[in-house]
């Protein structure tokens, strides 16, 4: 049987923009700007590259470097516009769409036909009702060549290139998706839409909605919306002019908490365009940024929780989402994590909760049995100790070191149980038995940076000091000690034949 594939065009359909006021005329005078609403990134966001002409050219000097600790409160930050001169180039019509409606700006380039020089557009923003290109002048170009190419009624090519189209499609993936997402909220659980963000890729986008969504609430508006994702409903636009008088008239609808929903159009704009976006049977919203004709391939995948916001006066919360070629970034970087996780725990991936669950346990036991057996240690050494101590019956000063090795996160914790078990055993012990002892404790590995420790402790409390100064001054112990103890590190390589030959040397002038 011979293979069928059903391919969706790779082109807008001829249907998709459309001009629904009779008097509304896209100039097509190539002297004349196309208004921002009616661009052909908006009539067709599918189209990568578009021949067209200069309108006007200006130089922009650099922006003066903003204050210290002033931090732009923006989720995507536009391309970084460099420290140098650039270009601003007011184009008839291009395919870079300027960041407006959420949507952050386009990146591509611009080909001047008379040189055949390819130019980089780094951002496009609306200026009023234009878009103009921030343009990357090239190396060792003047300025003045630069204004040449770009004269007005020159012929250029403004094109979004792959990188800029890649760009592109991901962000009308993530808008659509917005636009469904949000009047699914709406009109099955009367959620609005406070505000949105586009974030940078790859992290999840999010609108910001009044409460937290329970799970079973998020599970079903994401059922809902991959149904018609399923269906593949049909997206367009209607564009008409825009009232000045009626768009004043209306004001952003304001909830009882006192916040807004959503935004009015910029008071700076001037196109004098009335755009609307709309998703067969789903959704009809003003809106100036691009969108794909349709909703095909555009799976939704909510993050299973909102996350709540706590704003002065009310909690509104946000809830994630992910579509198209990031919800395809999403799960390979969840996969090879889960994925490399199970290797590591040499188990199938649906097994990891179980096996880390099994390992943290283990871990506690560990931990636990380490506590109980260094005690048990601890208890040991003073033993010795003490049958030492009170093995002089002379009377005279006992001495002693001792030195280990320890790779304990704790290992003053570790002499200090031991000092502990000391006094705990000698107490029961009758007559004087005059000692001082010094513990010691290094690492196995040793650098010039590893720290360590060294407890004294004796029946004495002046010869603890005496002991303690004389490792300060001849050994460069850093420490301190109160009564019958004395602490300190010892910081870089401690040495069997220096170190310790050291701490006898103290002892024997005690
Ligand atoms: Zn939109």
């Amino acid at each position: 049987m011979a293979a069928t594939a059903y391919l969706i065009s790779p082109t807008t359909p001829p249907d998709y923009h459309r001009v629904i006021s009779p008097t509304l005329q896209i100039p097509s005078d190539t002297n004349v700007s196309i208004p921002v609403g009616l661009l052909a990134c908006q009539r067709d966001p599918l189209l990568r590259t578009l021949d067209t002409t200069v309108v006007s050219v200006s130089v922009a000097q650099p922006p003066v470097t903003p204050a210290q600790g002033k931090k732009i409160k923006k989720a995507v930050l536009a391309p970084e516009i460099p420290n140098e001169p650039l270009l601003h180039v007011l184009l008839h019509d291009t395919v870079i769409f300027p960041e407006g409606g959420g949507q952050p700006t386009d990146t591509g380039c611009i080909t001047t036909e008379a040189d055949a020089a390819v130019w980089e557009v780094i951002q496009a923003k609306r200026h009023g009702g234009h878009a103009v290109h921030y343009v990357k002048i090239r190396e060792g170009v003047s300025v003045d060549t630069a204004l040449l190419a770009f004269q007005t009624g020159a012929k250029v090519t403004v094109a979004l290139g792959d990188e800029g189209f890649e760009r592109r499609y991901d962000h009308m993936s993530m808008h659509t998706s917005q636009h469904i997402l949000s009047a699914l909220l709406e009109t099955r659980l009367n959620l609005p839409t406070l505000s949105w963000s586009l974030t940078s890729y790859p992290t999840p986008c999010y609108v910001e909605v009044p409460r937290g969504m329970a799970q079973e609430e998020i599970t079903s508006i994401q059922s809902e919306a991959n149904k018609l994702v399923f269906e593949g409903r049909r997206v367009h636009v209607e564009v008409e002019e825009l009232d000045p008088i009626q768009e004043q008239a209306k004001s952003v609808p304001v909830l009882e908490s006192g916040r807004s929903v959503g935004k009015a159009l910029p008071q700076d704009y001037t196109g004098g365009v009335k755009r609307v976006v709309v998703i067969d049977g789903v959704d009809r919203n003003p809106c100036c940024g691009t969108h794909l004709p349709s909703i095909h391939n555009l799976q939704l995948f909510l993050l299973p929780h909102t996350e709540a916001l706590s704003r002065s006066s009310t909690t509104s919360a946000r809830l994630y989402f992910l579509s198209g070629p990031r919800l395809i970034a999403h799960l390979t970087s969840a996969h090879s994590h889960l994925a490399s996780t199970a290797a590591i725990l040499s188990c199938g991936p649906s097994l990891v909760p179980e096996r880390v669950t099994q390992v943290v346990e283990e871990r506690k036991k560990a931990e636990k049995r380490v506590t109980d057996i260094e005690q048990e240690l601890a208890e040991y050494i003073a033993k010795g100790l003490v049958s030492q101590i009170i093995s002089k019956k002379d009377g005279t000063l006992h001495t002693h070191h001792i030195h280990r090795t320890d790779d304990s996160g704790n290992t003053l914790g570790f002499l200090t149980a031991i000092a502990f078990a000391l006094g705990a055993a000698l107490s029961s012990v009758e007559g004087v038995h005059p000692y001082m002892l010094v513990l010691s404790s290094t690492p196995s590995t040793q650098t010039t940076n590893t720290v360590s420790t060294v407890l004294v402790l004796g029946s004495e409390d002046s010869k603890v000091k005496a002991v303690g100064d004389a490792l300060k001054s001849k050994l460069n112990v850093k420490g301190g000690g109160k009564g019958s103890r004395w602490s300190g590190k010892y910081i870089g390589v401690w040495k069997e034949n220096r170190e310790n030959t050291g701490i006898d040397e103290i002892l024997n002038t005690i």
